[in-house]
C-alpha cells in the first residue's frame, strides 16, 4: 500500500490547539495594529480640526479638541505644535513650552504651512509671536525661505545692522519669491537708516503726528497740541506698527490756531460717524495732573447746559410757561438769580435759548422738579463711563438729588456743582447735529502692519437715539437763531449757516471761561465740536471771535 505523502499530513495531537492560537496571535497583533493605525487616524483627524478652528480663530475649540487628541497618546509631536501655534494666535506665554515639547517628540512633518501662519502673524503686527514661531521652526526644519520672515521681524525691531545683512545675502531664490515684499523691506530699511525718528501715528490723510525716537525709543509728537494718549493702553507691538487716526490735520491746526494765546481746548467730531477729528489738548501749568484737558478736564458748563434743560421742557408736553417775563433778577431762597441783562419778555423756548435767558431755564427746572432734570442729564450720557483709545474720560458727577430749589435752579443754568468735559460738551453738539442719534466716538481708524496692509478697522456705529427727531428738530432751531441774532450773533459767517449755543462760566477772579459748542454747515452738519477758551471772557464776545475764526479756517472744507 502506497502512501500518497502529498496528501496526507499527519497531525499530532495537540498540534490543532497549537495552530488555534497562532491564529489568535496574529489575530490579536493584526487588530492592535489596525487600532493603532486607527488611532493615528483619530489623532491626525483631531489635530486637523484643530487646525481648521485655530485658522478661523475659534481658539477656546481648537484648545478643547486638542487636548482630546492629546489623550489618545498618539501623534504627541504634531498634537503639541498645534497647541503652541493656537497660543501664538492667542499671545499666550505657553506657546513655546509646547513647541518645545513637539521638538522633544522629535517632529518631522507638520500638518500647517507654515509660511502661512507667519504671513498670518506678520499680517496683524505680531511679530513677537512670528519671532517665537521662527525661532521654533529654525530647529527642525530645513527652508531658505526662513530668512525672509526673520528680516521682517529685524525691521519691526529697528534692528537695522541684521536686517540689511540679510537683505544682501538673498539667494537668487528668495529674491525671487518674494520680490515685491522685498522692495517694500528696502524701503523700510533706508527709511531707518536715514531718519532718527520712525513715524508710526498718522492722521486719516496718512500726515505723521507722532514719532518715535529709533535709538532711544521714546514717543515724539509732531507738534505739541495734539490729544496725548495713555500709552500704556497700547501694546508694545501697536509700537511697531501704523496707528490711523481719525484726526484731521488740516481741522486740527486750525482749532489751535484759532484758540490762539488762550489754554483749553477744542473738539471736532464728525456727527454723522463719530470719528473725532480733532482734539486740541492746550495745558496750563495747573493741569499736569491730566493727560488732556479735552478728555479729562472738567468745568463748570454754563448755559451750554441750557439745551439739557430744554429737551427737559420739551419732553413735558403739559407744561407751558411762555411768555415768560424776564426782570433780569429773581429771589429764591433768601438768595438772588441774576441774569446778563433783563430779557424783558420771552415770547417761546426758541428765544429763551437764543438770547440765553437764566431766569427762563431756572423757572423750567423749578417747575418740572429734580427727577425730571436728572433723567435728561443721564440720557446725554451723564454718569456713564466713557473710554477713548485707552483715555478715560473724567466721569461726571450729578449731584445727589436734592430739594434745594436754588441747586435745581443753578443747575439747570449750568452753574455750581455740576462739571463737564469739553470731550462730553462735543458729544451733545453731536447728537443734535446728527438728528438726536449718538454714534460711538472713536480715535483710532485703522491699524496696519509695516508693509501697510491693514488688520484692524473701526467702522461708524449707532450707540442709540437719545431725543426725538421732533425735539431735535426744535433745538436745531434755536441754535440757528443764537447765531442768527441770539448770543452768537458776533461769530456770524456771512453765506455760511451754523449752530451754536454759548456759555460764560468759571471764576470772575481768573476771567471767566468762554464755553460754546455748535454745528456746521447747520443742514446736513458735517462736524460737531465744542470750544473752551479759558480767560477768554464772556463767550457771547471773544468766544464768538475764535468760532467765527476757526470756521473760516475750515469751511471751505465742509462745503
Ligand atoms: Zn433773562
Amino acid at each position: 500500500m502506497e502512501i500518497d505523502f502529498k496528501h496526507y499530513r499527519y497531525q499530532r495531537p495537540g498540534e490543532r490547539k497549537k495552530r488555534k492560537r497562532r491564529n489568535l496571535t496574529i489575530l490579536i497583533i493584526f487588530i492592535i495594529g489596525f487600532s493603532l493605525l486607527a488611532w493615528d487616524q483619530v489623532s491626525s483627524y483631531y489635530v486637523i480640526r484643530g487646525k481648521k478652528l485655530i485658522l478661523k480663530e475659534k481658539y477656546n475649540q481648537a484648545e478643547k479638541i486638542l487636548y482630546k487628541a492629546l489623550s489618545l497618546k498618539r501623534r504627541k509631536a504634531e498634537i503639541n505644535e498645534a497647541l503652541g501655534i493656537c497660543y501664538l494666535f492667542q499671545k499666550k506665554k505657553q506657546a513655546s513650552k509646547y513647541f518645545q515639547i513637539a521638538l522633544q517628540r522629535g517632529i518631522k512633518k507638520s500638518f500647517f504651512k507654515w509660511e502661512k501662519i507667519l504671513d498670518k502673524l506678520i499680517g496683524k503686527g505680531e511679530y513677537n509671536s512670528a519671532e517665537i514661531y521662527c525661532k521654533y521652526l529654525k530647529k527642525w526644519l530645513k527652508s531658505q525661505n526662513l530668512i525672509f520672515y526673520e528680516t521682517t521681524i529685524l525691521l519691526a525691531n529697528y534692528k537695522i545692522k541684521e536686517a540689511e545683512k540679510n537683505i544682501i545675502n538673498y539667494s537668487p531664490e528668495i529674491l525671487k519669491k518674494f520680490s515685491k515684499r522685498i522692495n517694500l523691506q528696502k524701503k523700510i530699511l533706508n527709511k531707518l537708516k536715514n531718519k532718527k525718528i520712525f513715524y508710526f501715528i498718522f492722521d486719516r490723510t496718512h500726515k505723521p503726528l507722532y514719532g518715535r525716537s529709533i535709538k532711544k525709543a521714546h514717543i515724539i509728537p509732531v507738534h505739541s497740541n495734539l490729544p496725548l494718549f495713555n500709552w500704556k493702553a497700547f501694546s508694545s507691538e501697536d509700537f511697531k506698527n501704523q496707528i490711523i487716526l481719525t484726526i484731521n490735520s488740516k481741522i486740527q491746526d486750525s482749532a489751535i490756531k484759532a484758540l490762539g494765546k488762550y489754554n483749553g481746548s477744542i473738539i471736532v467730531i464728525n456727527p454723522q460717524t463719530g470719528e473725532i477729528l480733532a482734539a486740541v489738548n492746550k495745558k496750563g501749568k495747573e493741569d499736569i495732573s491730566y493727560l488732556n484737558t479735552c478728555f479729562q478736564k472738567l468745568y463748570e458748563p454754563g448755559s451750554i447746559i441750557k439745551i439739557l434743560t430744554a429737551v427737559a421742557y420739551l419732553m413735558e408736553r403739559k407744561e407751558n410757561i411762555f411768555p415768560y417775563y424776564c426782570k433780569g433778577i429773581e429771589k429764591l431762597q433768601n438768595k438772588v438769580i441774576y441774569d446778563w441783562i433783563s430779557h424783558g419778555k420771552v415770547e417761546n423756548l426758541t428765544e429763551a435759548l437764543a438770547f440765553s435767558c437764566n431766569l427762563t431755564f431756572a423757572r423750567i427746572g423749578l417747575n418740572l422738579g429734580w427727577k425730571k432734570i436728572e433723567n435728561v442729564f443721564k440720557d446725554f450720557l451723564m454718569h456713564s463711563k466713557i473710554e477713548i483709545q485707552g483715555i478715560p474720560v473724567s466721569s461726571l458727577n450729578i449731584p445727589q438729588p436734592t430739594t434745594n430749589n436754588w441747586d435745581l435752579a443753578r443747575m439747570c443754568i449750568g452753574l455750581d456743582k455740576f462739571k463737564i468735559t469739553p470731550f462730553h460738551a462735543a458729544l451733545i453738539a453731536s447728537i443734535i447735529a446728527n438728528r438726536g442719534v449718538l454714534m460711538k466716538p472713536f480715535l483710532i481708524k485703522e491699524k496696519r502692519n509695516i508693509y501697510g496692509i491693514p488688520y484692524f478697522k473701526n467702522f461708524p456705529s449707532k450707540i442709540k437715539r437719545i431725543i426725538s427727531e421732533e425735539i431735535n428738530y426744535k433745538l436745531r432751531e434755536a441754535m440757528i437763531k443764537v447765531v442768527e441774532d441770539g448770543t452768537g450773533k458776533r461769530a456770524k459767517i456771512q453765506g455760511f449757516k451754523f449752530a451754536l449755543k454759548t456759555g460764560t462760566a468759571g471764576k470772575k477772579e481768573k476771567g471767566y471761561n468762554s464755553i460754546l459748542i455748535g454745528f456746521a454747515p447747520a443742514f446736513n452738519p458735517k462736524i460737531a465740536f465744542s470750544i473752551f477758551a479759558e480767560g477768554a471772557g464772556r463767550a457771547d464776545l471773544e468766544g464768538a471771535r475764535i468760532t467765527k475764526k476757526f470756521l473760516e479756517y475750515i469751511k471751505e472744507e465742509l462745503k
